[in-house]
């Protein structure tokens, strides 16, 4: 063993080997060392185990193409493009939404240049951040006031933090949900303070449930929209309305945090499968205008902007909240007000949403427009796999694909989706899924029957091209694992 740990060549040796090429040259030299101690690690631990025990393993020659793929690795961005196949638009481990490119322009500018982020340009003083996105949001939602802050969890945290600190909130048992990522209504109550009355049932909760419950105690009536779960069958729940008059009569203000928040009127399309998303994610228009004193919901779910937490209604709620220090704690940074700004004035004209806020633009793609795609990347896949004489076939077959970020649970949308089959039984789809994961950009989809299936809506033309390389390298690693199982 001493042998072959005498035999692995030398820090600095391996250090000259990789500078005589420019890709690695470029690298500061701390970090390039790093990298070549833990590729050396992994070499003893290799003769450690026994896993390498032929000197002729350990020769500059035959490490170095190695260590070339291990550098390469190890540089790597922690926070990587990937291609998302799932077919899921808002999907949270992936980053929820994709800008517009006007919203990519408008961040480009704010991190280029001074802006006038905290500057009045009418008198040269002292500006407000708030007041970049609040008119354009009163505007849209029809609103005296609004607020965004930094996620829709902060906007639910500010408003019982500011109007429910050890006092009472009425909320119906049917909505003390979990949305994912640990946000659990009663927690995120309970760490502001607020004390929690649930009324009605899981499933049944009536307007008198909450008059009921009120007592001098209860600062604020509040409904909280079940997001990724539903309730059918035997169901009953108050309406935003109905709750927001009883609100007004007791003069106790009416807080809805609606989750996803949804600006775009999805009812104006004729064709049943848009229409009925109307259904499921109320707009936050209509809501505002069944008489809610704040609505909070989040900027990159199906609203399609950075993330962000928006809160719009009565301006005399709104000033209290901007006092709250808090808001400071939980306030914008100047790349997502850019980026928010740019949405929101899209929202001005419903069509020019549609057409270029891409979680809209990909959630209402037309089916034949879908099957179009299918088609092109099919062609561009199994023209790559051949280069490769890779073991898989691409074919196209009839799916489903899913809106995400806690909206829509139940509506699927019908797209067509490239199936793709390993031919050998070496390969299977699951080393297949595994090999897309590692390429140089990874590549997500579904696994279904003996299938890896890649859903056209969710992935845009130009990246294509980077999908087929992907395969290819997936195609390698696959080969290369399976030559060395042999
Ligand atoms: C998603 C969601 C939240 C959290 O929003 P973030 O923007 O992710 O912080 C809160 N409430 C509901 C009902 C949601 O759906």
């Amino acid at each position: 063993m001493n042998r072959l740990f005498r035999r692995l060549p030398a820090v600095d040796v391996l250090l000259a080997a990789l500078s005589e090429t420019e890709t690695f040259r470029n690298i500061p030299r701390t970090l390039l060392r790093d990298a070549i101690n833990a590729f050396l690690d992994g070499k003893r631990n290799a003769v450690r185990n026994g896993t390498i025990r032929d000197e002729k393993e350990l020769a500059l020659a035959a490490l170095l193409p190695e260590l070339r793929d291990f550098v390469r690795t190890a540089r790597y961005a922690s926070l990587r493009q990937v291609i998302n196949g799932t077919g899921i638009v808002a999907h949270t481990n992936l980053g929820r939404s994709l800008l517009s490119q006007k919203a990519l322009d408008a961040v480009l500018m704010a991190g280029k240049y001074y802006t006038n982020l905290e500057l009045d340009l009418r008198t040269g003083l002292r500006g407000s951040r708030h007041s970049h996105v609040e008119p354009l949001l009163c505007r849209i939602v029809k609103t005296e006031a609004a607020l965004a802050v930094n996620n829709n969890a902060a906007a639910v945290f500010l408003v019982l933090d500011t109007f429910c600190r050890g006092k009472e909130v009425i909320l119906s048992r049917g909505e003390l949900v979990e949305i994912g990522g640990s946000f659990r209504i009663p927690d995120i109550m309970t760490k502001s303070g607020a004390l929690l009355r649930e009324v009605g049932t899981t499933n049944r909760t009536r307007i008198g449930d909450y008059a009921q419950a009120i007592t001098e105690n209860t600062a604020a009536l509040m409904k909280v929209h079940p997001s990724n779960y539903r309730i059918t069958g035997f169901h009953e729940e108050a309406s935003v309305r109905d709750v927001a008059l009883l609100g007004k009569q007791r003069g106790i203000p009416v807080f809805v945090d609606l989750g996803s928040g949804n600006l775009y009127d999805f009812a104006s399309h004729a064709a049943a499968e848009f229409a009925c998303l109307s259904q499921d994610e109320p707009m936050a228009q209509r809501i505002a205008a069944d008489g809610a004193d704040l609505i909070l919901f989040s900027g990159d779910k199906i609203l399609g902007g950075p993330q962000a937490g928006i809160i719009a209604g009565r301006k005399k709620y709104i000033e209290v909240l901007k006092k709250n220090p808090l808001a400071r704690v939980l306030r914008l940074d100047k790349l997502t007000l850019a980026a928010l700004e740019a949405t929101l004035e899209l929202y001005l004209e419903p069509g020019m949403a549609a057409r270029h806020v891409p979680t809209l633009n990909m959630i209402l793609l037309p089916e034949p427009l879908l099957r179009q795609k299918a088609e092109k990347l099919a062609d561009i896949l199994e023209a790559a796999l051949k280069n490769a004489g890779a073991p898989v076939t691409a074919r196209i077959r009839p799916g489903c694909s899913r809106i995400g970020g806690g909206a829509f649970p139940e509506r699927d949308l019908p797209t067509s989706l490239v199936c793709l089959e390993p031919t050998a039984s070496s390969f299977t789809v699951e080393s297949l899924r595994a090999a897309l994961l590692h390429a140089d950009t990874p590549v997500l989809g579904r696994i279904e029957d003996n299938g890896f299936l890649l859903d056209p809506r969710t992935i845009a033309e130009e990246e294509f091209p980077l999908v087929a390389k992907s395969l290819q390298q997936a195609a390698a690693i696959a080969h290369d694992s399976e030559l060395s199982e042999k």
